[in-house]
């Protein structure tokens, strides 16, 4: 008999929880501090205010989020509701990880934007995959509503219940299984952390294919529910080519085993395709098995200035053609972005210091802050829009000669009009934080 793939309620609470709005209304205000960090794509610590990664910290006080249900015209189907029965099943299937505290539960239940906040009285922590499938079994047949959850970073609210849904989530599925350093195949649970297989493969001389600003904090499992991108698309493609293989669990409790390690895999039907980027609408996915493209020899990263959003595109295009194979990011922010994360993340521009300009609300036109509020002159006409471009390749010398190539005409034809180059580690990484926060 085939598998039942989707649960109908459980799809319609899931996109509900992904296509609400953005914006929150404050109510009431209550300590920050007190709410212990689960899932901050920022890494803070469980007792600390919002500690950024930067240094950079938000008052301690921040404001309460409305409920979703309050907030929305959202209509609970009729799930169950978890009773003394269910947590006594629970607690058989995941001794001492079945957690009803309040305070704990406060934080999966509410998404690190502070957009959204439902209202699960239960967060349930499985280290393996027969521990997911007994759990969704036991809900499928109680007709409890689940919501799975990784490192809760995602930007549109669907790591977090909307009403009460059983938060499943993966953060002890945390082992790596295998790596083949031959082939580059690494095959890992689905809560491992994106940064901790990065670091992982590195050692071994691979890379992950992905990379984002939510890294130190996203689970794998979470990238491929979402079917994230990243600074690496560019180069290494989307998950939906270098995802080899996924196990997951279906609402009903069977296991799909679909982790094939396989590259070259032309037999029958690519099910795994379905579960990228389907949000935890049809299974919890509980391993992955991905490949690692060697780690590149030689990375350098430039950060450009351009006068106008058409010089940006012909940027791009120059790029593609000097650079070749060795382009591996073309990433371009505009300068209000820019003045934002130098202002708002005292992360320092690499071309300029824009924190030193600030934007009249009325005509858009930015000033010198040291000037007054109402001086005239606009700031920095030139270079309303940065463009960050990496290379990779496997020889610095050859490398750096196509870039330098390449700077050569965009500066002198006017594409851009300034910009710095890292080849240093350290400098790289600086670069790229800019644009990935
Ligand atoms: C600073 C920052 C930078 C980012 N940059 C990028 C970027 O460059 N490109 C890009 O594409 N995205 C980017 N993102 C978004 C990113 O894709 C998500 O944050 C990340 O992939 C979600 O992973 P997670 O483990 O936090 O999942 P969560 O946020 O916990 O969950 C996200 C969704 O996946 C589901 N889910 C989670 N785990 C599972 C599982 N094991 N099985 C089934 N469903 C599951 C959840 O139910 C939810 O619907 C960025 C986010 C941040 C905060």
């Amino acid at each position: 008999m085939a598998p039942h793939l989707v649960q109908p309620g459980w799809r319609f609470w899931r996109q509900a929880a992904c296509t609400l709005g953005a914006s929150v209304q404050h109510r009431t205000w209550a300590g920050v501090s007190r709410i212990p960090r689960l899932g901050s794509p920022w890494g803070a610590t469980a007792t600390s205010p919002r500690v950024y990664r930067s240094g950079f910290s938000t008052s301690p006080r921040a404001p309460e989020v409305m409920l979703t249900r309050e907030r929305y015209p959202v209509r609970r189907l009729p799930f169950s509701v978890v009773s003394g029965e269910d947590l006594a099943a629970f607690e058989r299937i995941v001794p001492g990880r079945v957690i009803t505290d309040p305070e704990v539960l406060e934080a999966s239940n509410v998404d690190w934007l502070r957009t959204v906040r439902g209202s699960s009285v239960l967060l349930l922590r499985p280290r393996t995959t027969e521990e997911v499938s007994h759990i969704l079994r036991h809900c499928h047949e109680r007709n409890l509503a689940v919501n799975p959850q990784g490192g809760n970073t995602g930007m549109v609210g669907g790591s977090v219940p909307v009403f009460d849904e059983i938060i499943l989530s993966t953060a002890l599925m945390n082992q790596v299984i295998s790596f083949h350093d031959m082939s580059g195949t690494l095959v890992c649970q689905a809560g491992c952390v994106l940064e901790d297989l990065s670091r992982h493969v590195e050692e071994r001389g691979f890379v992950m294919p992905l990379d984002l600003g939510a890294k130190g904090s996203c689970h794998i499992g979470g990238n491929v529910a979402t079917n994230a991108g990243g600074l690496r698309f560019l180069r290494y493609g989307s998950l939906h080519g270098t995802v080899l293989g996924l196990e997951v669990v279906l609402a009903d409790g069977t296991v799909l085993n679909c982790l094939s390690t396989l590259r070259k895999d032309n037999t029958g039907y690519d099910l795994k395709q379905l579960f990228i980027g389907s949000e935890g609408t049809l299974g919890v996915i509980t391993a992955v098995s991905i490949l690692c493209p060697p780690k590149p020899r030689a990375v350098s990263v430039a950060f450009l200035s351009c006068p106008g959003f058409s010089e940006v595109l012909q940027t791009f295009s120059t790029c593609k053609g000097l650079l070749g194979e060795i382009l591996s990011a073309y990433e371009f922010m505009d300068a209000e972005c820019m003045w934002l994360v130098t202002h708002h993340l005292r992360l320092a521009s690499p071309v300029q210091d824009p924190s030193r300009f600030i934007p009249d609300q009325h005509t858009g036109r930015r000033y010198h802050v040291a000037e007054s509020v109402c001086a005239s002159e606009p700031v920095d006409p030139e270079s309303p829009f940065y463009v960050l471009i990496e290379t990779s390749g496997s020889r610095a010398g050859h490398d750096a000669e196509k870039l330098n190539d390449f700077l050569e005409q965009v500066l002198s034809s006017g594409l851009v009009t300034d910009g710095t180059v890292a080849t240093d580690h350290m400098k790289v990484k600086g670069m790229g934080t800019c644009t990935s926060t």
